[in-house]
């Protein structure tokens, strides 16, 4: 479903990805973990061009994307293929939970008010929301408000969905239930990549788990061997300061 090859990412002198190769099959789920500044965000913010990679190629699915070559048609194709779940849910505060869903198709899908408004009320009930479907953000608790963010993404029905530390920003108490959320949903077989420091979580949902620092994958495996038999003295440190 997504392959990338010799991805480099430059912000000005900064050298942020050093030439990332990775895939990912249809109804994976791949974790990716690593310290702060190691350029996960920037990695899942190229797959969806929110940042132009510098060079490397790109497929989602049958869309290719080559970092010299990126069209206006091939930007919007990339978006369309992709959403994405942000650690700050980036819900519209004006907008009750179900018409946060709902303006998400009626702009992307360019579904009717009455179409979208069912498909949105049927995937908060996917993520057990139906009962706050008029409520505002501010009337919900983080573990709500991430919990639509992700209803959003999955009425999108993207090719793959990308979250950035989807429970960093939530108080402990919260994180579980957006954590099930996640699980229930790679039950499902849809693809996703997470950037997460929930290395319990990552560990079993994930089935590859991918270790990055300083701009490159370090080591990459299934989730099962990469906890049981890390190969890399980096992963083994990292891996050790968590548990
Ligand atoms: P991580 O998500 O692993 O913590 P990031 O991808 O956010 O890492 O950042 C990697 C590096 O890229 C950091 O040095 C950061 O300062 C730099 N960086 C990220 N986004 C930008 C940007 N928009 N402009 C300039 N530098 C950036
Ligand atoms: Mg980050």
């Amino acid at each position: 479903m997504i392959e990338i090859k010799n991805l480099h990412k430059h912000f000005k002198k900064n050298h942020v990805l050093k030439g990332i190769d990775l895939s990912v099959k249809e109804g994976e789920t791949v974790a990716i973990i690593g310290p702060s500044g190691s350029g996960k965000s920037t990695l899942l913010r190229c797959i969806n061009l929110l940042e132009t990679p510098s060079d490397g190629i790109l497929k989602l699915d049958d869309l290719v994307i080559d970092a010299h070559h990126i069209t206006k048609e091939k930007l919007l194709a990339a978006r369309r293929n992709t959403a994405m779940v942000f650690q700050n849910y980036n819900l519209f505060a004006n907008k009750t939970a179900i018409e946060n869903i709902a303006e998400a198709l009626i702009t992307v899908k360019k579904m009717n008010k009455k179409g979208a408004m069912k498909i949105a009320e049927e995937f908060l009930g996917k993520v057990g929301l139906e009962n706050r479907a008029h409520h505002y953000p501010y009337g919900l608790s983080g573990g709500q408000q991430q919990r639509v963010a992700i209803a959003r993404a999955l009425a999108l029905n993207p090719k793959v969905i990308l979250f950035d530390e989807p429970t960093s920003a939530l108080d402990p108490e919260l994180v579980q239930e957006v954590l099930q959320v996640i699980r229930n949903v790679a039950k499902e077989k849809v693809t996703m990549i997470i950037v997460t420091h929930e290395l319990e979580f990552a560990k079993d949902v994930a089935h590859k788990i991918v270790f990055m620092d300083e701009g490159l994958i370090v080591e990459q495996n299934s989730a099962s061997e990469f906890f049981a038999s890390p190969r890399e003295e980096r992963t083994r440190k990292f891996i050790d300061h968590f548990i």
